[in-house]
């Protein structure tokens, strides 16, 4: 799985929390080609200072694990009218102009060369050049195509050019230039439905830890993109009073809590210089992710429903981070 970035980190569990708790029923992050930019809806990037690029890569994420799953459509629409009446259509490789017609060309024998229905219908031909009645275009002209005529500038041609033109208001658009907008609509799985619960109640532990810290007077940050040293981490929470510094990360249910997991939150909790760490999760760890994150002070916290309803629960589970708190 492709490493998520600080600020992708943050728009994960973001979005995690608020599609666990129903706050957010589908995502939806459409492209416009015209402007090169990126919205979502809901608006993430409101108030929290993460870039396009950070939360394509959580989307993406959420995409990958199965955990959303994605929509694509694409529509083209004109810049000039707003009308959606965009087509492709051929183009005069000389002029340009979108004004070009298809089909049989005839040549008379005074060597008038136009298009079938300048000379009348069928029954009723006669050359304009020459006046003459003609009976058998086969026998009295060379008829060639079908090919192409532009209407405009009057010159025959094999190939047009491709170009897209839009019908309402007959704005022209070269190949590859046309303006869209590619819709993706994400929705929550049944994967997202059975990790739901625990989302939740790693949130509410989350929550309930965040409290004891702001009683006990630190002051708490949450959602905090902290920047060390050029490297910046992503914490849930950070708390911090005096020189006490602690830090509070919900493990996305879309993570293991592997080796690789656990020296990634080694790393972050060096980085941002913190006394001791919490993961909040509802995976077990092995004995050697459990070994490796004790030597670095920083605690597994499993949310379980008896701690979620007491105080002296919730003031226990805090005081394996912060010894001060119990
Ligand atoms: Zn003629
Ligand atoms: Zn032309
Ligand atoms: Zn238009």
């Amino acid at each position: 799985m492709s490493y998520l970035g600080p600020g992708s980190e943050l728009v994960l569990n973001r979005l995690l929390r608020a599609l666990a708790e129903g706050r957010v029923t589908d995502i939806i992050s459409s492209y416009e080609k015209y402007t090169n930019h990126y919205f979502f809806q809901p608006s993430i990037q409101h108030d929290v200072p993460v870039t396009e690029s950070e939360i394509i890569s959580a989307l993406e994420h959420l995409g990958d694990t199965g955990i959303l799953a994605g929509e694509e459509s694409q529509s083209r629409y004109c810049v000039e009218c707003f009308g959606v009446d965009v087509e492709l259509a051929a183009k005069c490789p000389s002029c340009n102009s979108s004004k070009v017609y298809y089909g049989k060309v005839m040549t008379h024998r005074c060597g008038f060369r136009d298009i079938e229905e300048a000379f009348g219908s069928s029954g009723k031909w006669i050359c304009p050049q020459c006046k003459e009645g003609i009976y058998s275009p086969y026998e009295e002209c060379k008829v060639e195509g079908p090919i192409y005529k532009c209407r405009s500038c009057n010159s025959f041609f094999d190939a047009p050019k491709s170009c897209y033109v839009c019908r309402d208001c007959g704005q022209v658009y070269e190949m590859g230039e046309e303006p869209y907008v590619r819709i993706r609509k994400y929705k929550p799985t049944p994967i997202l439905t059975a990790l739901r619960d625990d989302i939740i109640s790693s949130y509410r532990l989350f929550d309930a830890l965040c409290d004891q810290f702001q009683k006990n007077k630190y002051e708490v940050k949450k959602a905090v993109l902290s920047d060390q040293d050029e490297t910046t981490v992503y914490w849930d929470a950070l708390a911090k009073k005096g020189k006490s510094k602690y830090g509070l990360l919900v493990l996305s249910p879309s993570e293991r809590l592997d080796v690789v997991t656990a020296e990634r939150i080694i790393a972050k909790k060096r980085t941002s210089n913190l006394g001791a760490a919490a993961v909040i999760t509802s995976q077990k760890a092995s004995a050697i992710v459990q070994g490796k994150l004790r030597r670095e002070k920083i605690s597994i916290l499993n949310p379980e429903k008896s701690m979620l309803t007491s105080e002296s629960e919730i003031r226990k589970v805090a005081s394996e981070i912060a010894p001060e708190l119990s």
